[in-house]
């Protein structure tokens, strides 16, 4: 269970691995249009790379590597079981190719 963001009413998530459910995810009370927030340790990921080129150089480094490492995977699972839920922003129609028609030196 989440709660909404817009009227604070409890939503159900769908499993956190099933996308085609939370692409489809409205607040049964406001209908707002709602999206998984991205796990915050998704951001500790990219530093257990350097801990274990650290960890080369000794066994307090090698212990504080795996530890952290652990750490993240728990955090991670722990996030995963309980997601929260954001409002989904509307997709921005921005085309990414601008035709230049009204070419003033012509
Ligand atoms: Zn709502």
């Amino acid at each position: 269970m989440a709660t909404c963001p817009a009227c604070n009413h409890d939503v159900r998530t769908p499993f956190f691995l099933n996308m085609d459910a939370w692409r489809h995810l409205v607040c049964p009370q406001c209908k707002a249009r709602l999206e998984m927030k991205p796990p915050r340790s998704f951001v500790l990921g990219p530093l257990i790379a350097p801990l274990f080129v650290l960890a080369r150089q000794g066994r307090v480094f090698e212990i504080t590597a795996f530890a952290f490492m652990f750490a993240t995977i728990f955090l991670l699972l722990l996030e995963s079981t309980h997601p929260k839920v954001q409002l989904r922003k509307k997709p921005l129609p921005e085309p990414s190719i601008r035709l230049n028609i009204d070419d003033p030196s012509n």
